[in-house]
């Protein structure tokens, strides 16, 4: 949301509105002075009426006066004389009012002086009339000859009158053409004005119709731009809040409204502060408004650390924020706008990474820990040995401690390979029909011992038919191994366990139960999870690195299987079931190769063994070793060595070293699988890398095999044992499938 505030209307809008006002002045000021002199003319014009009227008024009122003395002078009846004074009273006030009316007209003035003194000479007349008509001398007949003629004085009376008349009339020709011209400047002048008028208010009104379209445009550009703004602050991830610089709230976005809990129209013109409450993470203490430093120092204020955001309703949230001060185009601080963020996610993850971190500097301790334990022994072991003191009775369990010793040793570190398959999801399955029974079997073989030395009693419920799955023999074993391991690891010296094998229905279930030391109800849940141990103390531990359960679940998952614990709590045992789906028996009869899936027991077959390793010690005793084993046994310690003796030996078997230096295994396989006299030579890779890469590396070299460090002697007397059948099927047939690669 934007505010906006009034603009002023532009100079040119101004300009044209005064231009108006002053056209309206000015037509109005010319109107008014017209109007003054054609109403002054009017007046004029008027006077001059009044003027002729009274003096017509003087010459008509003294007309009575001549009529009534000529009806007097014959008879000398005086009553007839009456009218005749009235009328001369008349004339008198026509005079006074003629006096009044030409007073600002010198000539006239004198003229009426005239006019006056006429009128009294009429007045005279009769009065002579009237006093010589008493006398006895009076002669009628003389007189009567007056009645006849105009008396002079009426004669120069009305000569004045005229005089007066043709004057005023002149006055008024003159005054009428003065109001005519005065009436034509005004009809002009109003004329003008009006044009004016109206030119300047189309002036106006278009330009006015100018600023308005423009300022239309304009209005509807300020929209589009403040939509586009309000739809980018819409659209961004982080909440964004702006203030005036007051510090009151003026535009913010959804995202904003969201932490914060006020909507924008709430917020809007409060004080930032009151919206956006924040406090610091770790002492929960209000903390300084970055935008109140913005205002304050009037520059950007960087990323706050553990800055918390108090929501509206009290929920708090780890935010991230910045503020930036808001300038002008002048450059003058007009506000600042705040951005932050929601952290909440990152501080998990930022956790989750630091317990990851922990997790895994626990583990490294563990891992130390757990190798060192075994190498402990075997060092003993080496020593008493050294000292030649031990009689053939104490030189085998010497020797049977030290092996046990490096198969735990090995199981870590193939527990550690597994897992780290399992996390990159490279661990794979080599199906085919496995009979449950033997994986059982195998498993308990496996075990034995260990379940021997603690005294526990195994009870074991097997059918006494084949139960077929589809899957990786190898695997099952260790899986259900590992379980078994953990029956006896778990459960104090000459505890009871008990496996028991069923098919019910679609689904095999192997149940492995003890009654040791149990398992938390709080554990169950984590207990298949990466490292999770139920006491990682080291001194109640039990040995492991907690990984074994990861990788059993994994593998029966990838069986297709379902794995569940359930124990009663501490103290009450453990129940693990591993349940997998059933092959019918129709497709297990027609897919079973005559075996059960399980590795047969290995057999002694002598063979010429050329062994190659730039490591002395270690060529020289798995040589000694595969001699006491009835096998004819020749050394190399270098590549080009190797395959020198290799052609002059022409052994069954070439057990290679692939880290050699100058010539590595890889380099030495290829030039040996390249020379005629190799034919049907197995090449055997040993090497302390057991991915899978690493086996089809090896595979592409031209191995046949592919063997991890430390060798397991028993795995490889399997797999010579298995050599002349296999091998020779694969050599002769062209199109055989690619050799299998042994595991340990
Ligand atoms: P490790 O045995 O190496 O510690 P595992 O993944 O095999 O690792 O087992 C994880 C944890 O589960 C063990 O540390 C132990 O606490 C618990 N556990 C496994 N099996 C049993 C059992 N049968 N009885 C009691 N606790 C068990």
């Amino acid at each position: 949301m934007v505010t906006r505030s009034r603009a002023p209307l532009p100079r040119l809008v101004v300009a044209g509105l005064a231009a108006l006002v002053a056209v309206m002045i000015a037509g109005g000021t010319a109107g008014r002075r017209n109007v003054d002199r054609l109403y002054e003319n009017s007046r004029w014009v008027m006077h001059t009426h009044d003027v002729i009227d009274a003096l017509s008024s003087v010459r008509f009122d003294v007309g009575p006066a001549i009529t009534a003395w000529r009806a007097f002078l014959p008879s000398g009846d005086e009553k007839l004389l009456a009218p005749a004074s009235d009328a001369l009273t008349r004339s008198r006030e026509d005079l006074a009012r003629l006096t009044d009316l030409t007073r600002d007209n010198r000539r006239q003035q004198a003229r009426l002086g005239e006019l006056s003194r006429s009128v009294e000479k009429v007045g005279a007349l009769i009065e002579h009339t009237r006093r010589l008509r008493r006398e006895p001398t009076f002669d009628l007949e003389r007189e009567e000859r007056a009645l006849f003629e105009q008396p002079p004085e009426l004669i120069e009376l009305r000569s004045i009158v005229e005089d007066m008349q043709g004057e005023e009339r002149r006055l008024l020709a003159e005054r009428e053409q003065a109001s005519r011209r005065a009436h034509a400047v005004a009809l002009s002048a109003g004329t003008v004005s009006a044009i004016l008028g109206i030119v300047t208010v189309g002036l106006f009104a278009w330009l006015l119709a100018r600023y308005l379209r423009s300022r239309d445009r304009a209005e509807a550009e300020i929209w589009a731009q403040s939509e586009l703004l309000e739809a980018t602050l819409a659209s961004i991830g982080d909440a964004v809040i702006a203030t005036d610089a007051r510090g009151l709230v003026t535009s913010m976005n959804a995202v904003a409204a969201r932490l914060t809990g006020f909507a924008a129209a709430e917020a809007i013109r409060r004080p930032l502060t009151e919206v956006f409450h924040i406090v610091n993470g770790d002492s929960r203490r209000p903390v300084e408004n970055p935008v109140a430093k913005v205002l304050e120092a009037g520059s950007i204020v960087g990323l706050a650390n553990h800055t918390v955001l108090v929501a509206r309703d009290g929920s708090k949230r780890p935010i991230d924020d910045s503020a930036a001060p808001i300038r002008d185009r002048s450059g003058a601080l007009v506000g600042a706008v705040l951005v932050f963020r929601d952290v909440s996610h990152r501080r998990q993850i930022e956790a989750e990474l630091l317990q990851a971190n922990r997790r895994k500097d626990e583990f490294l301790a563990l891992l130390a820990h757990e190798l060192r334990n075994p190498l402990a022994p075997i060092r003993n072991g080496l020593q008493l040995q050294s000292l030649g003191t031990l009689d053939r009775d104490g030189l085998e369990r010497v020797q049977g401690m030290m092996q046990r010793q490096l198969e735990h040793l090995v199981r870590l570190v193939d527990d550690l390979l597994d897992v780290s398959r399992i996390n990159q999801d490279k661990l794979e399955l080599r199906l085919e029909v496995v009979n449950l029974v033997s994986v059982v079997r195998s498993a308990l073989e496996i075990c034995g011992p260990a379940l021997a030395a603690r005294k526990h009693r195994v009870a074991t419920r097997l059918p006494p038919f084949a139960v077929h799955v589809r899957g990786d023999g190898h695997r099952l074993t260790q899986a259900v191994s590992n379980v078994l391991s953990n029956a006896g690891k778990y459960t104090p010296d000459g505890g009871s366990i008990e496996v028991t094998l069923a098919a019910l229905g679609e689904e095999a279930t192997i149940t492995v139960r003890d009654d040791g030391v149990g398992i938390p109800q709080a554990m169950l849940a984590r207990i298949f999870d990466l490292f999770a141990q139920v006491d990682p103390s080291l001194e109640r531990r039990q040995g492991g690195l907690g990984v074994g359960l990861t990788i059993v679940k994994r593998l029966v998952e990838m069986h297709g299987g379902r794995i569940e614990v359930t124990s009663a709590g501490p103290g009450t045992g453990s129940q693990f079931v591993l349940g997998f789906p059933v092959m019918p028996a129709a497709a297990a009869a027609s897919e079973s190769r005559g075996h059960d899936g399980v590795a047969p027991p290995r057999a002694t077959t002598p063979r010429r063994i050329l062994v190659v390793d730039d490591n002395q010690d270690a060529a020289t005793s798995l040589a000694m070793l595969l001699s006491f084993e009835g096998h004819e046994t020749f050394t190399a310690h270098d590549g080009r060595a190797g395959i020198e003796l290799a052609e002059r030996t022409r052994p069954d078997v070439v057990i290679l070293d692939v880290g050699m230096p100058d010539l590595n295994g890889f380099e030495v396989c290829r030039r040996i699988r390249a020379e005629p006299w190799a034919h049907g030579m197995v090449l055997i890779a040993l090497t302390g890398f057991g991915q899978d890469l690493d086996r089809q590396r090896s595979l592409d070299a031209g191995f046949d095999h592919h063997l991890v460090k430390p060798l397991d002697l028993p795995v490889l007397e399997t797999l010579l044992g298995n050599l002349g059948v296999g091998r020779a099927a694969s050599r002769d047939s062209a199109s055989a499938a690619p050799p299998a690669v042994g595991t340990v």
